[in-house]
Parts: C-alpha cells; sequence; structure tokens
C-alpha cells in the first residue's frame, strides 16, 4: 500500500511563452500519478537548447499569469532567481537540501529530452536526487538495448532503473517512470512565429498571457533575441 510520503513533482521548461500544452500536460501528470505537488520550474538559461527570447522577468511573468486562480498548478522560481546557466542537477540538490532524504521528488520532461539526457551535466546524479518521470506520445518508440550512441546509454538506464507509478509513492527518488500520455499539437515556437508573423495565437495559451504578450510587444520580431 502506497504510504503517505510527501510527492512534489516539477516540469521543466523555458515557457517562452507558457501555452495550454504546457498547462494541461502538467494537470494530467498531477492527477494521473497523485502528486501532492505539481510545480512548474521555469529554467533561465539551458544549455542543450537555444537561450530564451524574452527575458527571465517576462516569463516569470506570464507562468504566473497563466496560473492566477489555479490551485492545482504553482510556479518554481528557483532557477530563474539563481540565474546563468542552468543545470538540473544543482536545482535538484538545492531542493534536496531542503526538504530533506524523505519527501518523494519527481523531475517530469518529455522523451526528447530524455534521448538528450546524457549530455546534461553530471546526469547519472539526477537519479540519485528524484525520480524521473518521462512522457511518451503514444506509438514513441522507447531506445532499446542494441541502438547507438546516446540511445544505448539511456537503454541501459531503463533497464536500471525502470519502476512503477507506485514507486513515485513509496521511494523518494531513483526510478525512471514512464508514462504516455497524448499532447496537444502546440509550441512556443510555433506561437512565436504566429506572432512574428503578424497573425494571432489566441486559443492556444490563458487570454491574460496573450493580453501581456500584446502590452509589451513581445515575439515582434522573428529572430528571437539571445539572452535577456
Ligand atoms: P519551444 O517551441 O520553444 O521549444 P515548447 O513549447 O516545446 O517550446 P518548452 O518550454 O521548451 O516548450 O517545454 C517545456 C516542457 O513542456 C518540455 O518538457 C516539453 O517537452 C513540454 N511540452 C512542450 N510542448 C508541449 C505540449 N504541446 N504538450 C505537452 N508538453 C509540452
Amino acid at each position: 500500500m502506497a504510504s503517505k510520503r510527501r510527492t512534489i513533482a516539477l516540469f521543466g521548461g523555458t515557457f517562452d511563452p507558457v501555452h495550454f500544452g504546457h498547462l494541461r500536460m502538467a494537470l494530467e501528470l498531477r492527477q494521473a500519478l497523485g502528486f501532492g505537488e505539481m510545480r512548474l520550474l521555469p529554467s533561465h538559461r539551458p544549455r542543450h537548447r537555444e537561450s530564451p527570447g524574452v527575458s527571465a522577468v517576462h516569463r516569470r511573468e506570464m507562468l504566473s499569469l497563466a496560473l492566477r486562480g489555479c490551485d492545482e498548478l504553482s510556479m518554481d522560481d528557483r532557477e530563474l532567481v539563481r540565474g546563468g546557466d542552468t543545470y538540473t542537477v544543482d536545482t535538484l540538490e538545492q531542493l534536496r537540501g531542503e526538504l530533506g532524504d524523505g519527501v518523494s521528488v519527481s523531475f517530469c520532461m518529455g522523451l526528447d529530452s530524455l534521448l538528450t539526457l546524457p549530455a546534461w551535466h553530471r546526469w547519472e546524479r539526477l537519479l540519485e536526487l528524484a525520480h524521473l518521470v518521462v512522457v511518451a506520445r503514444p506509438g514513441w518508440r522507447m531506445p532499446r538495448k542494441g541502438d547507438g550512441g546516446a540511445e544505448a546509454e539511456v537503454a541501459e538506464l531503463l533497464a536500471r532503473r525502470a519502476g512503477e507509478v507506485e514507486h513515485l509513492h513509496s521511494e523518494p527518488g531513483g526510478r525512471l517512470v514512464v508514462r504516455e500520455q497524448t499532447l496537444l499539437p502546440i509550441s512556443a515556437t510555433d506561437i512565436r512565429n504566429l506572432i512574428s508573423g503578424g497573425q494571432s495565437p489566441r486559443f492556444l495559451l490563458p487570454a491574460a498571457v496573450l493580453q501581456y504578450i500584446e502590452d509589451n510587444q513581445l515575439y515582434r520580431q522573428a529572430a528571437p533575441a539571445a539572452g535577456k
């Protein structure tokens, strides 16, 4: 039987801008996996992708507008506060230091991110600090032993660390749980392209976020200006 362990899930991203795909995914994960808390974790400057197009201040403000009145989701802005290059392992170490060893922490990521995991800073430490919940679109193929390069490393990790949803409640970390879930076909890239092309992204993101984008004239330039 599952214990009453506190369970915290983190859903990381640049949220540039936050949209309904992110929000639905976070809410469905919380509901389906029974997390006590689901925190959206905006990254400052992720090393494994392009820098966000707008400042940390704007991205935090848009996320907080999106979450206004939503009790099921919250924001953890520690990576923006820390600044500089964002390393997930630093975030999880900091969180572990605050929460102690008993709390269950789950870091949620898409399968596309999992495939890049061996390139992340101190990636093997991540599973000592937290569970990884990997969201796979239905029909996606998981890496297998016999695949080459990074995929083989990920397949080996899957074989060693694979767990079930129950483990997210009974253990503080260390498991890799795959969850199949349909994603809304929305991306921040498409939203930025719509705006820079003079078209409306209405109904892809919360109205308050769109209003903020318009008020601050964000994403009007086609090429994102890197950094802050
Ligand atoms: P971009 O288009 O700039 O790459 P994005 O829309 O993919 O942005 P990110 O902020 O990079 O958003 O992603 C944050 C997290 O949300 C990632 O784990 C990503 O896999 C996930 N995600 C992105 N789009 C969706 C979606 N439509 N539904 C569910 N999850 C999504």
